[in-house]
Order: C-alpha cells, then sequence, then structure tokens
C-alpha cells in the first residue's frame, strides 16, 4: 500500500487523530475489560495498527472518530474552507480504512468497526452490549 504521506504530515495527522480518538477507544477498552475481556492495544504489527484486538476471539476492533473517517451519518460534513488540502486527505483515510480491513479479513480477522456516534451516552449500553453479543458467538 503506497503511503504518500511526508513524516511531518503523518506525525501531525497521527497526533490529531489520536487525541481527537483517545477518549472512544478507552471507554470501549473500559467496558470490554470490565466484561472480562483481554486485549491488545495499538498492534502495530497489524495493517492498520488496530487499536484493540482479541486474539483470543479473533477480533478486532476500530474506533473510529466520524469526521476523520468519513462516516455517513450527521457528525461527518466536509470542511467549508481549505477543501482542496482536507478533501483528498479525508477520502484517503477512507480507502485506507477500507485497504486495511480487508487485508486484516484476508489474514482471518474479524473486523468490528465501532463509531463514536455509536459511543454517546444513550447509545452507548446498546453498542456495547452488540459488540460483546458478537465476540461471545464469534
Ligand atoms: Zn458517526
Amino acid at each position: 500500500m503506497a503511503d504518500n504521506h511526508t513524516p511531518e504530515e503523518r506525525s501531525y495527522n497521527m497526533s490529531r487523530i489520536r487525541s481527537i480518538d483517545t477518549k472512544p477507544e478507552e471507554k470501549v477498552r473500559k467496558y470490554l475489560f470490565a466484561q472480562g475481556f483481554r486485549y491488545r492495544k495499538n498492534v502495530k504489527k497489524l495493517p492498520g495498527c488496530p487499536d484493540i484486538v482479541l486474539p483470543k476471539y479473533k477480533t478486532i476492533i476500530f474506533v473510529q472518530g466520524c469526521f476523520w473517517h468519513m462516516h455517513n451519518c450527521g457528525r461527518f460534513h466536509w470542511p467549508t474552507s481549505n477543501q482542496e488540502y482536507w478533501e483528498p486527505k479525508i477520502l484517503r483515510n477512507a480507502e485506507r480504512d477500507q485497504q486495511n480491513k480487508e487485508k486484516l479479513q484476508d489474514l482471518g480477522w474479524t473486523v468490528m468497526t465501532v463509531w463514536e456516534c455509536e459511543l454517546k451516552k444513550k447509545y452507548f449500553e446498546k453498542t456495547m452490549n452488540s459488540i460483546v453479543d458478537k465476540l461471545k458467538h464469534s
């Protein structure tokens, strides 16, 4: 997979993405841990450096911010300034997400995506219940 980013760009991206995503990721991890699931975090050896890896269940969970990963929900909107800069960047993110997902599936992993908007207070319990349910039946 081609990565056209300069190191500066990449570290800028990562720091922005990480700082925004840290909280939702932690919420998911905490919940899973409390339910007795054990996982590895940010596994660099796997495509996309997945946030949460559950080897026992051969399952990977990506926790994704709706803006950075172009979720088809009310939270995502194209930036109104600097479009020529952001558009390709965001499209590339989405494309990379898809490629990583396919690579992981080829390696035999089940891939789940949890969106930031699904972790809002009123949806959190429902979202996590369905994840736990899927894990238990995997
Ligand atoms: Zn969303």
